[in-house]
């Protein structure tokens, strides 16, 4: 009974991971996709005022900063002033000190011939001799409170200087802050950037896809998956499937690989092309070529695997993709060039974040199914992609000789 129960419940853990595995769901009709369409524009719409928000903000951060710049330019100058001011008076006093030093010598002169006691006994009364004490104690004491004035204004300017310091170095604090903001919010406006290019690109593939619907007679409310059972798009060539990337495995024979002691896989052909780049599960992977999805499996092999059928100048062939981490279109689809199908992944038997892309001729799983017939099928991929001998690709358009 225990064993039965266990038995139920690995079933059951089964039965949902089956149902997990199923991708994305496509829309019906071709109302319905009209309708994602409109969702996507609204999205699009919506980002849009994102980046313009974004954008108003750091043009108001960037008017506050320059605003700092001229405070704390003006702050700088009021400082040199003040040092100015500081030096003058200083001279001013060096200046005092001198002359009172210079009156006092002549008049304290020990000298009895000196100025200063001929004029005091010069005097002709009591009167006048008090006349000339207080006149000569009176120019000393002047030259002493001005320069005890001045060193007062010494101190004050320097209080200032030091008000405007901690101003100045509060300024550039507050600078450090909103340039820290300013890189912010760029960082995240490129992220909007990024996103609006994402749901542009899908805007316009969605165009395409309906428009393939249209042009094959499907009603607006036909379901489009029987409408176009028969249809399948053409295209005037191939092209690759990432939008950069290098080819890590050719096609051909190959050793067989291990990782420790786990097969990866056998000698044999490798019936496909390996081809990766640093982007991991986040890498979308475009079909290679107007068609539509014939197929979408998992097996311990490939991992999560998806086979799309085309019509190349009026020859079918199928490309089938490997590893993927998930796939985001569902079988009976229609896919342009431009569709995202999935994602790039190491499910199934991997050593690494790669796509293993295989090019068949004919209509693989509709005309052929075995595995060894479909291997007899595969072509070398680079003799209808134009991948780079060596190195990356950057776009899927570029021409490598
Ligand atoms: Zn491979």
């Amino acid at each position: 009974m225990k064993k039965l129960k266990v038995l139920l419940l690995v079933m059951l853990i089964f039965a949902i991971n089956i149902v997990d595995f199923k991708s994305e769901v496509s829309a019906k009709t071709i109302a319905e996709l009209r309708e994602e369409l409109r969702k996507m524009e609204e999205e699009e719409e919506q980002n849009n005022s994102n980046i313009a928000k974004t954008e108003a903000e750091i043009e108001s951060i960037k008017n506050k900063v320059s605003a700092n710049y001229a405070t704390i330019d003006q702050i700088t100058k009021d400082i040199i002033k003040k040092d100015e001011e500081i030096v003058s008076l200083e001279e001013d006093i060096k200046e005092k000190d001198e002359t009172t030093k210079k009156l006092m010598s002549s008049l304290q002169a020990t000298n009895g011939n000196s100025f200063y006691i001929e004029y005091l006994f010069g005097a002709d009364s009591i009167t006048d001799f008090i006349y000339r004490y207080s006149i000569t104690e009176q120019i000393t004491t002047y030259n002493e409170r001005l320069i005890v004035e001045m060193n007062e204004m010494i101190e004050e300017a320097n209080q200032k200087k030091i008000e405007l310091k901690e101003k100045q170095q509060e300024l550039n604090k507050q600078q450090e802050e909103l340039s820290a903001q300013i890189t912010e919010l760029t960082n995240s406006n490129v992220k909007l950037y990024e996103l609006g290019t994402t749901i542009e690109d899908e805007i316009k593939n969605a165009k395409q896809v309906i428009q393939m619907y249209v042009d094959a007679g499907c009603g607006e409310h036909e379901d489009i998956k029987v409408c176009a059972n028969k249809l399948l798009p053409s295209d005037t060539k191939f092209w690759r499937p990432f939008d950069t990337g290098y080819v890590t495995s050719e096609y051909g024979y190959r050793n067989a690989i291990y990782v420790g002691d786990k097969l990866i896989s056998s000698a044999g052909i490798h019936e496909g092309i390996d081809i990766s780049n640093g982007l991991g599960t986040k890498n979308p992977i475009y079909s290679v070529a107007n068609g539509k999805v014939a197929a979408i499996w998992y097996d311990r092999w490939g991992g999560n695997q998806i086979t799309i059928h085309h019509k190349i100048n009026g020859k079918s062939y199928s490309s089938s993709y490997a590893h993927m981490s998930k796939i985001t279109v569902s079988k009976g689809d229609i896919v342009t060039k431009d569709t995202i199908i999935g994602y790039m992944g190491a499910t199934g038997s991997a050593t690494g974040y790669h796509l293993h892309l295989a090019i068949s001729t004919g209509l693989r799983f509709t005309e052929y199914s075995g595995y060894s017939a479909y291997v007899a099928r595969t072509v070398n991929p680079r003799n209808l992609i134009n991948f780079p001998s060596r190195g990356s690709w950057s776009d899927r358009v570029h021409y490598y000789k």
